[in-house]
């Protein structure tokens, strides 16, 4: 088990650059899953010997964002967009879920990507979000790939069955499949996609392996991959065969690169808007102060404080 400690949280939304989200939120610093081609570390600033062993909680995030949303611009808050919002950690801790209340009161649209089948103990609250959706994050449809690069990471057959109960809740569900390894047979990213699209996925959007300085040694070393310089051949021939399966299964497929948020009419191409300014007109006003102390009240003594560190972002 990885090293609880607190930091404070002067920031809960940072404008995000990533494509169909306008915030980004991360409640956890740090990830216990430990994947091997993670390239977080670098983006936080923990060394990557380290990574894994200790997470940073931002224990007052939800505090934090109660206000934000009273004067932020709203937009599509991206969770988890850097580390997994719903590691190990959350079971106890409760920090993402409390995050996401502060949204669905305030009616803001949420995009969750994750590993984790805990997202579903939320199932309650992103039923009640406009245009809310969740991705998981799944590269392979064997287990015996997966399990040398994520090792400490849920199986895939428990991510499916996770994706099928939040499309089944009727919360609109798709699979990042990234970044595909190069080791992976492309019979097992076929077979991804079918059990994606099986379970409900709503689109598959497929990324290749960019490893980082430090990731890319963790891979080199923890794999037998083919030579490197055959990494983006391999790359390019699971995508295709990823693409083809889709295809076959009518699930709509995207290259990570070319993904654009989805068209709609009117809005300039965005579903998450325009199911916001929907929502703005009936979106309730949190009352301040006491509604900010209620929501935060279950941190006060959710764990205790290991330490205080100046917050990263
Ligand atoms: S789940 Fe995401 S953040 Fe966590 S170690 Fe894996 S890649 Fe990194």
């Amino acid at each position: 088990m990885p090293h609880i400690v607190e930091v404070p949280c002067v920031q809960a939304l940072a404008p995000s650059l990533l494509a169909g989200y306008d915030w980004a939120l991360n409640p956890y610093r740090g990830c216990a899953l430990d994947c091997l081609y993670c390239y977080a570390p670098d983006v936080v600033g923990i060394g990557r010997s380290t990574w894994g062993e200790t997470v940073f909680v931002k224990r007052s995030i939800p505090t934090v964002l109660a206000k934000e949303v009273r004067k932020k611009r709203r937009g599509v808050v991206g969770i988890s967009t850097v580390t997994d919002g719903y590691q190990p950690a959350e079971k106890r801790l409760e920090i993402t879920r409390r995050c996401l209340e502060v949204l669905a009161r305030a009616r803001w649209p949420v995009s969750v990507l994750t590993k984790c089948p805990l997202v579903t103990r939320d199932l309650d609250l992103l039923t009640t979000i406009p245009a809310a959706e969740v991705g998981f994050s799944i590269a392979t449809g064997d287990d015996r790939e997966r399990r040398l690069w994520e090792a400490s990471c849920p199986p895939i057959g428990a991510r499916i069955e996770a994706l099928r109960a939040v499309a089944g809740a009727g919360v609109r569900a798709y699979v990042f499949a990234g970044p595909l390894y190069p080791e992976s047979q492309e019979s097992s990213v076929r077979i991804l996609a079918r059990l994606s699209a099986e379970a409900g996925a709503a689109e598959l959007i497929a990324d290749s392996l960019h490893p980082r300085a430090g990731a890319l040694e963790r891979v080199l070393e923890a794999t037998t991959p083919q030579p490197r310089r055959e990494w983006h051949e391999r790359g390019e021939a699971l995508m295709l065969a990823l693409e083809d399966e889709c295809r076959e299964v009518g699930l709509p497929f995207a290259r990570a690169q070319n993904w654009k948020p989805r068209a709609s009419s009117g809005n300039g191409g965005d579903d998450h808007l325009v199911a916001a300014r929907a929502a703005e007109e009936q979106a309730p006003v949190l009352e301040q102060p006491r509604e900010v102390a209620r929501l935060a009240a279950p941190f006060a003594q959710a764990f205790p404080v290991d330490a205080r560190l100046h917050e990263f972002d």
